[in-house]
């Protein structure tokens, strides 16, 4: 098959790190990004300190600096995205601290625009595009969950009622991704279908919140696109599935400040960020025991994580003065999976 050739690299994880501009008017003559190199490598300077201790190089599979359109990171994602129909499980993590950009890589500023698209809706358009190129060859069929996981608890976002209930998980190879099978699986055709969901899960997702952007940074949301192609010659049946997460904002919460429903939430992300820099070390390590259990995130992503699976990770950096604590544990994070 025409995709088949994804270059397999280390472990299949590979990591890219994503540097936002600066938003307007916010820019005070400061940075922490000293360097970009074409190698991969990222220095990251403490303006605020002098000599060797002021800068740290952290390295990944690739940096995009802040002139980067979507379009670039797009090119960059499509052959592992396109893999999906040939029938591999693929993961997309958007990671960082809010306000750091991963909602602007995976979905966008906004849907209206087609130019400033995020993966998402890219994704999809190739994969029906794709899909359509091969209709002499593969019959497919492409059905989109759409799902939160907020305080360890998993929903539907495209439930149409309302009800919101809570979700179970199920792990079982033969489920081939279809993790949490009572969330809506709506059948699609084309691009509109997708954005016409995207605009119900994202009313979904600010149910009972007072701003969605407070809710959204402290869930993640996983959209997943499941793909069945039929041969149409041999007959055989081939599955594949594509999970885009944008994770909860990964910042620390001051312990002595947040309280109540605040800490609980801080330690729930807290707890799922960990199992998943967990799951991809252990993985990435080669590890005899990868543990898949410790949270409810790793536990929907079992199938799509490791095995013959493909893993990205887009990383993401606020090059603000004050956000160099959070970019530093951002990139030890990102270097620890790597
Ligand atoms: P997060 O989802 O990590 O909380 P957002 O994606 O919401 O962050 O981004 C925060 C702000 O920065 C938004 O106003 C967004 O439009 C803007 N932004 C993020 N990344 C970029 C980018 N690459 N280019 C231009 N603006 C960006
Ligand atoms: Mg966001």
């Amino acid at each position: 098959l025409l995709y088949n050739q994804v270059q397999d690299l280390k472990g299949s994880i590979r990591v890219f790190c994503r540097v936002r501009p600066f938003l307007p008017g916010q820019f005070n003559g400061q940075t922490t990004v000293d360097y970009i190199g074409e190698n991969g490598k990222i220095m990251i300077v403490n303006p605020l300190r002098q000599g060797k201790d002021a800068r740290r190089v952290f390295s990944f599979n690739k940096i995009f600096g802040t002139n980067v359109t979507q379009q670039d990171i797009y090119a960059d994602t499509q052959q592992l995205i396109r893999s999906v129909l040939d029938g591999y499980n693929v993961c997309i993590f958007a990671y960082g601290q809010t306000g750091s950009g991963k909602t602007y890589t995976m979905s966008g500023p906004d849907l209206t625009t087609e130019e400033t698209w995020g993966v998402n809706y890219r994704a999809l358009r190739d994969l029906f595009h794709i899909s359509k190129a091969r209709m002499d060859m593969i019959e497919y069929e492409v059905g989109v969950q759409m799902i939160e996981i907020y305080n360890e608890q998993v929903r539907d976002l495209l439930v149409s009622d309302g009800s919101n209930r809570r979700l179970d998980i199920r792990n079982n190879s033969q489920l081939n991704g279809l993790n949490v099978p009572d969330a809506s699986l709506v059948p699609v055709k084309c691009t509109q279908d997708v954005l016409d969901l995207m605009k119900i899960g994202h009313r979904n997702r600010a149910v009972g919140a007072t701003a969605l952007n407070v809710r959204s940074s402290r869930s993640h949301s996983i959209l997943t696109v499941h793909v069945r192609g039929k041969e149409l010659v041999s007959g055989s049946i081939l599955k594949g599935c594509l999970h885009l997460v944008d994770l909860a904002g990964s910042e620390r919460v001051d312990k002595s400040e947040a309280v109540g429903e605040r800490l609980k939430e801080a330690q729930h992300i807290n707890k799922s960020l960990s199992a998943l820099g967990d799951v991809i070390a252990a993985l990435a390590q080669k590890s005899s025991h990868i543990p898949y259990r410790n949270s409810k995130l790793t536990q929907v992503l079992q199938d799509s994580l490791g095995g013959h699976a493909k893993t990205l990770m887009f990383v993401h950096i606020n090059p603000d003065v004050n956000a160099l604590g959070e970019t530093i544990s951002t990139l030890k994070f990102a270097e620890r999976v790597a």
